[in-house]
């Protein structure tokens, strides 16, 4: 079997409560939502990426291992929009023995269960609507999609990470919504505050740099994180404020 993936690399998980482990990334290209924060939109085309055979791999990902490998991390892109392919490569990893990691968007519930009992680790995003993933008529199918990959998730037994992006200015009556109808399932919810990356916070301090400024105006204050943080508190048990480390570090 084949599929399009974008890049395979070695690197520490930049975001979660997983921070900092050393993973194996599988990079899948295409993804079907168009999230104003995309920090990967060179890969939201299939044609981004490489027709990889799943030998061709498993042969990278063999010669990336290292002694500190936490999980390979299926990622995107959106890898649930190459389900089979998905599911093949997963079977793989986890026969030689190593924890399977899934990034995914929620977007289709139905491919994500054929595929959950082969994670250990599931990283699922909920999108707001500020978000513009995608049109406004089809943002309900979206979310959800995204509830119910978090219900398969967690009934499945697997490690389950729930994140939403914050952006300034996120309404905090959705978080409220969001978060009640979350409060009923066994997850870890991340609250992420939109970050610029560091070579991005260096080249608006050169000179002619503030063409970024919309970026920088985009990251949420540290009292709206506050706020959304005790928001969410009400209805989970687990709820944490992690930004993206591969950003502060300028790592891949
Ligand atoms: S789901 Fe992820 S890869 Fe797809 S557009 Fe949104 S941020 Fe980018």
């Amino acid at each position: 079997m084949r599929g399009y993936v974008r890049e395979i690399f070695s690197s520490f998980q930049g975001e979660g409560p997983l921070v900092g482990r050393r993973q194996i990334f599988v990079r899948f290209s295409g993804c079907p939502l168009h999230c104003v924060y995309c920090d990967t939109p060179h890969a939201r085309d299939f044609s981004s990426g490489t027709l990889m055979s799943e030998s061709e791999v498993l042969r990278r990902i063999s010669a990336l291992r290292t002694s500190d490998l936490h999980s390979i991390s299926f990622t995107g892109g959106e890898p649930l929009a190459q389900p089979d392919f998905l599911r093949t490569l997963a079977s793989s990893t986890r026969k030689e023995g190593l924890a399977n990691y899934i990034e995914t968007n929620g977007f289709n519930a139905d491919s994500f269960s054929t595929t959950a009992d082969l994670f250990d680790f599931a990283s699922i995003d909920i999108k707001l609507k500020v978000h513009n993933a995608v049109p406004p008529e089809k943002y309900d199918e979206l979310y959800r999609n995204e509830i119910e990959t978090v219900r398969i998730s967690v009934d499945s037994g697997v490690y389950t990470i729930v994140k939403v992006v914050i952006l300034r200015g996120t309404p905090v009556d959705e978080i409220r919504r969001i978060c009640d109808e979350l409060s009923s399932f066994d997850i870890k919810f991340v609250i992420q505050p939109f970050t610029t990356s560091k070579r991005r916070r260096m080249e608006r301090e050169q000179p002619g740099g503030a063409w970024n400024a919309v970026e920088s105006q985009a990251e949420p204050r540290v009292e709206e994180l506050f706020r959304i943080s005790e928001i969410a508190g009400k209805f989970l048990r687990d709820v944490m404020v992690i930004p993206q480390m591969h950003k502060m570090l300028d790592i891949a």
